[in-house]
């Protein structure tokens, strides 16, 4: 199944339960615009070189449309495709204001100088700017961008259309970004925890996390949740993985990483495979890197009650099936993670106002948000006995059916 056909796997399952009717189901499944354009630029020795760029418009019933742009050697239409779905669902899950998108280059920025990456950035927006803007679709950092790249952006739209801080989120602080908005995916992922925790009878104090994936999401994540007495007892990124029973020092780890660029070799603990991971003997699964690593295999063998997804799908299909049937709870990611484009939301609102929020007030919001949405899914899967990512479905194709109905078609 490619990401594409995963994301409407999920979409047509709660459709057909909502009986939303074929026509509206088409309506709802089908992207209202598909970029795919030609970002041409001379390196530094001379060469000219042309790379694919994509930006898939899913869904504008509900506002503007939101979503990351990848850099990527494996971004391609189709999984650029599934993502933008799945941002029309996410923003709707946390009933932001917002449709939803998402866009990327098929490059390996690693192989490019920071000069070409720039020139490779403004020519993407020159491509772009027509269809983006504050009003229209505002992307935000995914894979390999970062707050520098989203400067760029932003720098090359205003000279189209004048001083505009609110085409792009996640910009440095320095330049109209927002107080908390780099911790917010791993904060979320903390304000959910601690929900689904309660509900069946623990508290993130004394429970053990596993977290696929130390890079902004997972890092974010293992040291919250340390910081709440969660017992994180395996960790990987790209490089291999680190466990100990007794649950590893985080601060300590952060250190290693810092020092070294990789949990790898932390000697806190007992070297692993990155694999190992996933079936660590844990309460809480937080795979937090790739999409489609839990398959149907590695699902029959995960170890944990919860599974508390931080990457965007990754659980297949067929992996959700054999949690459904092992009763392992799965907090899907258009609810998981929603955290970081709740922040990006609160960082166009403040440049919109041009005012600038207290972190202790993005926090408190961004708790308000993803407690809300999850008594809602809550609720959904109590009254109508559906798995969590079936109700969020559920509650996200109501809210952006309505809106559609109600804007007229
Ligand atoms: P990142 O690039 O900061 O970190 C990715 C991490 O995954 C790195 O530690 C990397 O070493 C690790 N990794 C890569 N391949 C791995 C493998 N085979 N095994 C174990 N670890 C591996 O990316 P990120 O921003 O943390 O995003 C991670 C995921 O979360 C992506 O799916 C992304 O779309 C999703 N997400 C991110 C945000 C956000 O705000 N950053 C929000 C929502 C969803």
């Amino acid at each position: 199944m490619t990401s594409a056909e995963a994301a409407n796997h999920y979409f047509k399952k709660a459709a057909r339960i909502m009986d939303v009717g074929e026509r509206i189901e088409t309506l709802l499944a089908t992207p209202l615009r598909e970029l795919k354009v030609q970002v041409s630029i001379e390196l530094d020795n001379g060469e000219i070189r042309t790379f694919s760029g994509y930006r898939i418009q899913h869904d504008n019933a509900r506002g503007p449309m939101k979503g990351g742009l990848r850099f990527h050697p494996e971004v391609d239409g189709d999984e650029t495709l599934g993502l933008a779905s799945l941002m029309t669902w996410k923003t709707a899950v946390v009933n932001l204001p917002y449709g939803g998108a998402k866009g990327g280059i098929q490059v390996d920025p690693g192989k490019l100088s920071l000069k070409e990456l720039e020139r490779l950035t403004r020519k993407f927006v020159d491509q772009l700017h027509d269809v983006i803007g504050p009003t229209r679709d505002i992307p935000a950092p995914d894979m390999n961008t970062n707050p520098q790249v989203m400067a760029w952006i932003m720098d090359q739209y205003s000279k189209y259309h004048g001083h505009s801080p609110a085409v792009v989120t996640g910009k440095p602080l320095e330049l109209y970004g927002s107080r908390g908005r780099e911790a917010a995916t791993g904060r979320g992922l903390l304000f959910v925890a601690r929900e689904i925790l309660r509900d069946v009878g623990m508290g993130v104090k004394g429970t053990r996390f596993a977290i696929q994936g130390f890079g902004n999401v997972g890092s974010h994540a293992a040291r919250l949740l340390a910081e709440d007495g969660g017992v994180v007892v395996a960790v990987s990124d790209v490089h291999g993985g680190i466990q100990s029973a007794r649950g590893l020092d985080v601060p300590a780890l952060f250190e290693h990483v810092r020092r070294s660029g990789s949990v790898k070799g932390f000697p806190g603990g007992t070297p692993c495979r990155g694999e190992d991971v996933l079936v660590a003997d844990c309460d809480v699964l937080v795979p937090a890197a790739l999409g489609g690593v839990i398959t149907r295999q590695v699902a029959a063998d995960v170890r944990a009650r919860i599974v508390l997804e931080g990457a965007n799908a990754p659980c297949t299909p067929e992996a959700d099936e054999v949690f459904e049937k092992k009763g392992v709870l799965v907090v899907p990611d258009i609810l998981a993670n929603a955290g970081g484009v709740t922040v990006s939301y609160f960082e166009w609102v403040q440049n919109l106002q041009h005012v600038t929020w207290e972190e202790e007030r993005v926090n408190g919001e961004l708790e308000r948000v993803m407690k809300e949405a999850y008594e809602k899914v809550g609720q959904i899967s109590r009254s109508r006995k559906l798995p969590l990512r079936t109700s969020a479905y559920v509650l996200a194709i109501g809210r952006v059916g309505k809106a559609t109905v109600l804007r007229g078609i």
